[in-house]
């Protein structure tokens, strides 16, 4: 290749660009992080246009998440200097989504089938087990969805598993209920997340004439993070790479194995060093410098990830060499709480120095980490989003009000209707839903079609008919209204209508209720955004996943180290780095190696995600409900080379007397004194008298209404009422 050429080339080293121009045959690209994989990945896709080498819709991208999907879609559109729609571009499971409504008759589904969420999955599957009769608590249905789920990222229709792959779990009984399962979900014209693969393969496998209408169609197939691929995604990938003319199919691929994160969802390393025995004649290339990260961050990610044995073993240098970079800073704290204020008020610091929000992310070993950072980013009146799913969609009120919208469109959604038929209480409880199955199941009809029969014969006694009529009613007039005045205003009148909205306006817990009224809120805003309800449907069930829709404004983005994979941010907060926490207790208990290394590739990940600055945080003492339990720092930590890092510590001494740092050289072991252990301290009281009129920097005048602590419920002029932390208010004289 020449070294000058288009621009698009332009800023590509030398192997970035054989690996752009490499465009014939298998190719795959192992590189450390921040190399520049996807951005050659995404240069590779505009070069095969550029070169009028194949339609964009002849080429097939996978990325791993939505999130990288719409990047690189955007990316790719800024290349070629104008939008790009209908591509193949996007996760493995919105591929196979786009694939099956085209397909779904093949496999006894209709085109609109309905993919359902882990709630219902988990729903559905405690019902199909009833005859089963299986004590929940030694065999719960979470544990037998999982091994389902295992079997189906393994390709495994319940007939091809043998006996002895089934001895796990309930005597060899639950092949006999994944069978029932998959059943009941033709039945409901709707599929899990793990049957989009399925079914795909199955298809595949059973009709090879479909197969061979992609196999034709693709003529170029690119896929990010190919080190989490698992088998059914390998196996899709290889069914539609193979050639008919037995040339090697034009399959490029990249990936890290030091970020293999996910083989606890069955993804295997394995399929990176296979690469070459199922591709032949492959070309290899690797990414050496990375771009990234300044040197003392890359310094600081290579060592810890040195500690792992089970590694193929590759270079990485720093690429940027215009600055060395702020050392890492290691912050040790009293207690979790304390954790989650240290990095609001950093957050905060950075803010005012000019780094936007957006520039800044808090990267979590567990999900349930999440919360505490809320808290004190709402307190403290920083915007802030979660990325993966974590908080909106998963909320009980979003999944009601989805649930009444899927009970409006589809009368035969049973599910939907089941969560919401008592909800508010219409005394219709458990038994009175059983018989209402019994009569549906005996009628042919679904749920809803059967009550709605039986209260028009009048087989519905006492003052519940009248209630469950009213129900009905709301159900029937907001179906209408669908069609009058779009599925917004619908959404809108069910949740009126049904006395849903009411249930927690009436709520006793006000705060929290109004925070519910302010998602369902934030719902319909979403909801509007989407052509048809169908459309949203599918969204959420795609964003459910793994990430949640990008949100254009400055806001601090909240997720964990598993969805943070491929992302970059200039600042990057590690809280949580705790022995229990992360690594995580499961993969102590487990013992072995493999589960710590897998812990410190995340570490691993987590670091290379920051640009310029990283903070490492450790609590020695942190809340598990209402108990607060010792922690001692994590062995990742003692990973770190010194010379990279800065340690500090922050002591209750310095909370009160209104510094946050108290830097110390190496306090190796600076917990606080025993004494304290299991005890809470008592908050530093505020001198904010009720009734006093305060200004906060982000919402402006208000009065105080009521005192807890340090925390203050304040009714701002503007925003309405808001808890906040006592520390970030001044009093207006
Ligand atoms: P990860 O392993 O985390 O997914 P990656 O290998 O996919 O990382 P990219 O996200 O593609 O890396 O690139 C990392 C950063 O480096 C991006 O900001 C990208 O724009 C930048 N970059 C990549 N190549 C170059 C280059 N040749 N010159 C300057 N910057 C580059
Ligand atoms: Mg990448």
């Amino acid at each position: 290749f020449s070294p000058s050429g288009p621009d698009y080339l332009e800023g590509l080293n030398t192997e970035q660009r054989l690996a752009v121009e490499t465009t014939q045959g298998p190719l795959l690209i192992l590189a450390g992080a921040g190399t520049g994989k996807t951005r050659v990945l995404t240069t590779r896709f505009a070069h095969i246009l550029l070169q009028q080498l194949a339609w964009p819709e002849q080429i097939l991208a996978v990325t791993f998440t939505n999130k990288a999907a719409r990047e690189m879609r955007e990316r790719i559109s800024a290349i070629l200097d104008r939008p790009v729609e209908n591509l193949w571009l996007g996760t493995f499971h919105s591929l196979c989504v786009r694939m099956l409504r085209q397909h779904a008759a093949l496999i006894g589904l209709e085109r609109n089938f309905t993919i359902l969420d882990t709630d219902d999955q988990i729903r559905l599957l405690k019902q199909v087990m009833e005859p089963w009769r299986l004590d929940p608590k030694r065999y719960p249905p979470a544990r037998i969805m999982h091994q389902i789920q295992l079997w189906k990222d393994r390709a495994l229709l319940p007939d091809a598993i043998t006996p002895a792959q089934d001895t796990e779990l309930a005597n060899g009984q639950v092949r006999a209920i994944y069978a029932a399962y998959q059943a009941r979900l033709k039945e409901l014209n709707a599929c899990d997340f793990g049957d989009l693969m399925l079914h795909m393969v199955t298809i595949f496998r059973q009709h090879p004439e479909v197969l061979e209408r992609y196999q034709s169609r693709f003529r170029y197939i690119l896929v990010d993070e190919y080190q989490d691929t698992n088998a059914i995604q390998y196996l899709w990938l290889r069914l539609l790479a193979r050639r008919k003319d037995g040339q090697p199919a034009n399959i490029a691929c990249v990936g890290d194995d030091d970020q293999s994160i996910y083989s606890w969802r069955g993804a295997d390393i394995a399929n990176i060093l296979r690469f070459e025995k199922d591709f032949p004649g492959a070309t290899i290339i690797r990414l050496e410098k990375n771009y990234r990260s300044t040197p003392r961050i890359l310094s600081a990610a290579s060592q810890i990830i040195a500690h792992n044995e089970d590694r193929l073993g590759k270079t990485l240098q720093p690429g940027r060499t215009d600055v060395d970079g702020d050392p890492i800073e290691v912050i040790s704290t009293p207690d979790s709480d304390d954790e989650a204020r240290i990095v609001g008020a950093r957050i905060q610091t950075l803010h005012e120095q000019g780094h936007a929000y957006g520039s800044m992310a808090i990267l979590m070993r567990a999900g349930f980490q999440t919360r505490s950072f809320e808290d004190s980013l709402m307190r403290m009146g920083i915007p802030y989003q979660v990325i993966g799913g974590l908080r909106f969609y998963e909320r009980a009120e979003i999944r009601d009000a989805i649930a009444y919208m899927r009970a409006v469109l589809y009368p035969l959604d049973d599910l939907a209707f089941e969560r919401i038929v008592n909800l508010p209480k219409r005394g219709f409880g458990n038994v009175a839903l059983s018989r209402l199955r019994l009569a549906a199941q005996e009628a042919g009809l679904s749920l809803q079609q059967t009550l709605q029969k039986q209260l028009d014969q009048g087989l519905v006694k006492g003052k519940n008919a009248a209630t469950l009529g009213e129900f009905m009613a709301a159900l029937s007039h907001a179906r209408e209204i669908t069609s009058k005045d779009g599925h917004v205003i619908a959404t809108e009148t069910i949740l009126e209508e049904s006395g849903y909205l009411t249930m927690w306006r009436d709520d006793p817990k006000t705060v929290e209720a109004a925070g519910r009224l302010d998602n369902i809120r934030e719902l319909l805003r979403a909801i509007g955004e989407f052509p048809t309800m169908d459309a949203f449907l599918e969204h959420i069930a795609l964003v459910m996943d793994g990430d949640m829709a990008q949100d254009e404004q400055d806001r601090v983005s909240l997720m964990t180290l598993h969805a943070a994979k491929g992302l970059e941010f200039p600042t990057v907060f590690l809280p949580g780095w705790e022995e229990g926490i992360f690594p995580s207790q499961r993969s102590l208990d487990e013992g072995g190696n493999q589960a710590l290394e897998e812990e410190r590739r995340l570490a691993y990940v987590g670091l290379t995600r920051a640009r310029e600055r990283a903070f490492i945080l450790h609590a020695a003492s942190r809340r598990i409900y209402a108990n607060w339990q010792d922690s001692l720092p994590s062995r990742f930590i003692d990973e770190l080379p010194e010379d990279q890092i800065v340690r500090h510590t922050v002591s209750q001494q310095a909370q009160r007397s209104g510094s946050f740092f108290n830097r110390s050289p190496r306090p190796s072991m600076n917990r606080p004194s025993s004494s304290r252990y299991g005890t809470k301290k008592a908050a530093p009281r505020p001198a904010i008298p009720l009734g006093a009129t305060i200004r906060h920097k982000r919402y402006g005048e208000g009065t105080v209404v009521a005192l807890d602590g340090e925390q203050l419920s304040v009714n701002f002029e503007d925003v309405g009422l808001k808890r906040i932390m006592a520390g970030f208010v001044e009093i207006v004289p």
